[in-house]
């Protein structure tokens, strides 16, 4: 695909089928209980928290982060994605499935202007007729 980065071309079920191989030529399917796999996020959870740990507030896009910070982010990312890919399938669920419906549930739960005009109001913004007739 022309202009698409690789990485976003990457789905859930490559990623599924691929942690599935992995863990079969490891003969590592004995240990891949759902609580072991949940565990073992968590920690990749703690493993990804640590990066930003006493950092403080950092802007979007890192751009004090040092190249092989954003390495070492990557990885960390990464593990906690695999674990929630294999801990879904192991699980027998359909994330990517279950991902859309939670996105459709929080659309109904949280309406895009009612949302919206919460958050001015907590950023102390004035409600504005182009908020309301949607040109903004
Ligand atoms: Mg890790």
């Amino acid at each position: 695909m022309a202009g698409v980065p690789e990485g976003d071309s990457v789905t859930i079920g490559k990623l599924k089928q691929i942690q599935a191989q992995f863990a079969k030529e490891r003969d590592w399917d004995q240990y891949h209980s759902p609580r072991n796999l949940l565990l073992a996020m968590i920690g990749e959870v703690g493993e990804l928290s640590e990066i930003f740990q006493w950092k403080g507030e950092v802007q979007r896009g890192l751009p004090d982060f040092k190249e092989e910070e954003k390495v070492h982010l990557g990885e960390e990312l990464s593990d906690v994605l695999l674990y929630l890919v294999r801990l879904s399938d192991i699980c027998g669920v359909d994330l990517g499935k279950a991902a859309l419906r939670k996105v459709e549930l929080n659309a109904i739960k949280y309406p895009a202007k009612a949302s919206k005009e919460v958050a001015n109001k907590e950023d102390g913004i004035e409600n504005s007729t182009s908020a309301d007739n949607g040109t903004d």
